[in-house]
């Protein structure tokens, strides 16, 4: 049953038995610890006032008609809700005297003193006996409380106890209310904003209290976790948005090849040839683009590229990068400068990519100067040229993917504002950066910065 009941209510219930449990508990101890102690106050006196009748007989010669042409003295120290009876050696009273009517309790002799707690009706009666004893006199002093002022008292206590009771429960009640729902209701607005984003979308949050707690903390965790996912959810929308466009371009170019060469094609050698160069170049396009792709999300799913690689020296395969380019573009004045030869731990294909990345860029943007400078210097490889450089507010954007500053003139460049992307993403693997330095119409400088190995 418990178990089905709210998070509210729980914590209402708990609170409250624990407060009606703690209240019970206390004013039982209570109870105790008083009734006791006021039973102990009335014993030590009514031991003294034992004590003073004793002496008062010890000094004289002790009798029956003594005693009771004595009675004024009994009665002068007897009190309200208190018998003194004195008995003699039959048990016979010889005096007794009581503010009260005479309590009936039955009387007795005894050889020790003794004390005795008894009921009689309502009341409580608190009885003290000792032995009087003398040359000429055996007989026995009886002391009598009624402790109906006390009880009376203790019941009093208790009245107003119960009552504190009952409003320490109800203000405990409203306390726990009070918590619950300062507990329950920020949970309350997560798991409905959560019931929010399955119906409507990712873009619901949960209000953030003003407190510093650990709910609101939560909350805040909760927000960002759903920031996070927003944007990764919007990355791979416009991932997919922009290589389904960049297709596009290629699937139409070859369509109308394709559609040319049907109608025409057949018989016209000029036609076939034209259309058939530009639909081979069309596909080499398609073809390059496929395999950034794969390469993009391959490194999406590989976060970080385990570090330990053999440390291998940068110097062979710069060289042969370069030299490769030089071979297809001899217009180019390439120049290669190695200060060091610092060991790198990066795979091979890697620093090939990297770099055949950069100086893609530099020959595609380059103007009327086509030198292209390479540098390397402890694990700082870069790569300058003198073309129509980046402006200041692209130059954080140009590794983002498809990202293109000309969005017209670099398709016809061929450029599909991926290489960038790539080559940020895995400087980022090998926990590296890339550091971009261009001046408008002057030239770009783009420097590799790989980590010592771990
Ligand atoms: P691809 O995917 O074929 O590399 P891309 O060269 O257009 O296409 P990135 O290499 O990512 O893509 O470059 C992004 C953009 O940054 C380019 O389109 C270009 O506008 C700009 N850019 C990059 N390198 C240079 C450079 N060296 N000089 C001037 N602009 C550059
Ligand atoms: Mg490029």
């Amino acid at each position: 049953m418990m178990k089905k009941l709210k998070l509210k209510w729980k914590i209402v219930l708990w609170a409250t038995a624990f407060m009606i449990g703690l209240f019970v508990s206390y004013n039982i101890l209570q109870y105790f610890v008083i009734n006791s102690w006021m039973i102990h106050y009335e014993e030590q006196s009514v031991e003294k006032k034992m004590t003073t009748i004793q002496n008062y007989y010890s000094n004289q010669k002790l009798s029956s008609q003594l005693i009771k042409e004595n009675e004024t003295f009994v009665k002068s120290i007897n009190e309200k809700s208190e018998t003194i009876r004195i008995l003699d050696k039959e048990g016979q009273s010889i005096i007794a005297v009581s503010e009260e009517e005479l309590l009936q309790i039955p009387s007795h002799l005894v050889q020790n003193e003794q004390f005795e707690l008894v009921k009689s009706d309502d009341d409580r009666l608190l009885i003290y006996r000792k032995p009087l004893v003398s040359t000429s006199f055996v007989g026995t002093i009886e002391i009598v409380r009624n402790m109906e002022i006390f009880d009376g008292l203790i019941s009093q206590f208790g009245f107003v106890m119960f009552l504190s009771g009952i409003g320490a429960v109800f203000l405990s009640l409203m306390g726990a209310f009070f918590l619950s729902k300062q507990i329950v209701s920020p949970i309350q607005d997560i798991s409905k904003t959560l019931a929010r984003i399955k119906k409507f979308g990712l873009e619901e949050r949960v209000n953030v209290q003003p407190t510093k707690d650990e709910i609101s903390e939560l909350a805040i965790h909760f927000n960002e976790l759903m920031d996070q996912l927003e944007t990764s959810f919007n990355q791979q929308k416009q991932f997919v948005e922009n290589a389904s466009h960049e297709l596009r371009t290629p699937i139409s170019v070859l369509n109308g090849n394709l559609m040319m060469l049907n109608r025409w094609g057949k018989d016209d050698m000029e036609v076939l040839n034209k259309s058939l160069a530009s639909s081979l170049k069309e596909v080499d396009r398609m073809d390059k683009l496929v395999k950034d792709l794969l390469e993009l999300s391959r490194l999406d799913s590989e976060k970080t590229v385990d570090i330990a690689f053999p440390l291998i020296s940068p110097k062979k395969i710069i060289e042969k990068v370069v030299s490769d380019f030089e071979i297809t573009h001899p217009e180019f004045d390439f120049s290669f400068q190695l200060y060091d030869d610092t060991p790198l731990a990066i795979r091979e294909g890697h620093l090939e990519q990297l770099l055949t990345i950069l100086i893609d860029n530099s020959i595609k943007y380059s103007k009327d100067d086509k030198r292209v400078n390479i540098y390397y210097r402890q694990r700082k490889l870069s790569v300058q040229d003198f073309g129509i450089g980046i402006s200041e507010e692209n130059v954080p954007h140009v590794t983002d993917r498809f990202y293109r500053v000309e969005k017209s003139r670099n398709r016809k460049k061929g450029g599909y504002g991926i290489g960038l992307s790539i080559a940020q993403k895995l400087m980022d693997s090998y926990r590296g950066s890339l550091v971009i330095e261009s001046q408008l119409d002057h030239g770009t400088t783009v420097t590799l910065q790989f980590p010592r190995s771990l």
